[in-house]
């Protein structure tokens, strides 16, 4: 029998663009879910910020930093900025993606080594980010 676990957590974020690494929440609702097989998603329902896996290495998270700004420049002429100026943030976000989904195996999120799983604001600081974990198996 299929069961379905949801829970929403909150991040304050401190930066405009910044890594917040939240593999350690994601994996204590593994456990609280108590499903041992099957998949695990990882979604932020914002349209400014995205979730991302990857290494927690310092210069590698301030790479990717500088990647966003590099890729997505701000005070270009986005027609969205006349709006509330933010369009590169809704940019990467939409480019990056607001979701994530790892495989569940015996209990354990089946990741890489070098895989931990970030928020990555995009549109900075904020007091309250959401994050939605569901958590899909048996
Ligand atoms: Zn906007």
């Amino acid at each position: 029998m299929v069961k379905v676990f949801f829970k929403e957590i909150r991040i304050a974020t401190k930066k405009r663009l910044e890594l917040v690494n939240i593999t350690a929440e994601v994996e204590i609702e593994l456990r609280n879910s108590g499903i041992r097989n099957g998949i695990c998603l990882i979604y932020a329902p914002h349209a400014t910020v995205a979730i991302i896996a990857n290494e927690h290495e310092y210069r590698l998270m301030q790479d990717i930093v500088n990647a966003v700004e590099k890729s997505y420049p701000r005070g270009v002429g986005w027609l969205h900025d006349g709006i509330d100026d933010n369009a590169s943030a809704h940019l990467a976000s939409a480019f990056i993606g607001s979701s994530r989904t790892f495989p569940v195996k015996e209990g354990e999120l089946i990741r890489g080594t070098w895989q931990d799983i970030f928020l990555l604001e995009l549109d900075g600081p904020r007091s309250t980010r959401r994050v939605v974990i569901e958590i899909m198996g048996e």
